[in-house]
């Protein structure tokens, strides 16, 4: 069954204090019985956050990246291994800003892929394309491609600890958003894509949640497309008020 997600992205914002003021509005909220809630929270904080939300089984707390071997020489890096060792259930890899400013390619996303696989992290899957590839009508060739290069080979079993988001680049912190029609128009093409790499089991139960300037004006409409399971949420999740207007919108 796919799951209905609402995932906020924090990045590299919030300090201490807010974010375990914003991690306790959103334990404290009634979340709708089938929405499942995820908080992409800073390293620093994952363990805090994750003792706020515990209570709650909808809400869980997610690392935004690890590294693609498992310990080591790697001054300042974080593990899958060390992500696992204190039970973080989720992680984001693939998002447009660590492939654009840590230059992380599809091949290195594919050994963070694997490793996180073998620690028994879930992935929340980042894919998207410039404004460039969508003026030239190449979006979801390209879409595709990203896919095929980092998921191709895992097995079905594999892919039930993966969640796509579809982050259209030119939507994010831009305040643009792909229409909803544009949303589902990509969806529609990652699930069969999904279909003809593993099976139309796998393609139908993957969640995959658009991402990109989702606001609580417009995650209703945005969600309410068939093959849109949610979002991937980055300025609007800092907000306490914003995000659980999001989580709402299902
Ligand atoms: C993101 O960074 O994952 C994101 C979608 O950001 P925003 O919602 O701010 O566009």
């Amino acid at each position: 069954m796919r799951k209905k997600i609402a995932a906020g992205n924090w990045k590299m914002n919030t300090n201490f204090e807010e974010a375990v003021q914003l991690a306790q509005s959103i334990a404290d909220t009634n979340i709708p019985e089938d929405v499942t809630v995820i908080l992409g929270v800073p390293f620093v904080y994952l363990q805090k956050i994750k003792g706020i939300t515990n209570d709650n089984d909808k809400i869980f707390v997610s690392a935004q990246n690890c590294h693609q071997n498992e310990n080591g020489a790697y001054t300042g890096e974080i593990s899958a291994t060390m992500l696992n060792s204190i039970e973080i259930p989720y992680v984001i890899l693939g998002h447009s800003e660590r492939r654009e400013y840590f230059s992380e390619t599809p091949l290195l996303l594919k050994d963070k892929v694997d490793i996180a696989l073998k620690n028994g992290l879930n992935i929340i899957f980042c894919v998207g394309e410039s404004l460039d590839i969508r003026k030239v009508g190449k979006h979801q060739a390209y879409v595709c491609d990203q896919i095929r290069q980092s998921l191709k080979g895992l097995t079905s079993e594999e892919m039930k600890s993966i969640t796509i988001a579809y982050e259209p680049i030119w939507a994010i912190g831009t305040g643009e958003t792909a229409s909803p029609t544009q949303a589902q128009s990509m969806h529609k093409a990652i699930r069969q894509y999904i279909g003809e790499l593993f099976d139309r089991k796998v393609a139908e139960n993957i969640s995959i949640l658009y991402g990109g300037s989702v606001k609580p004006g417009n995650a209703r409409e945005i969600f309410s497309m068939p093959d849109v399971d949610g979002g991937l949420v980055g300025g609007a999740s800092l907000k306490a008020d914003s995000f659980i207007d999001i989580i709402k919108s299902f």
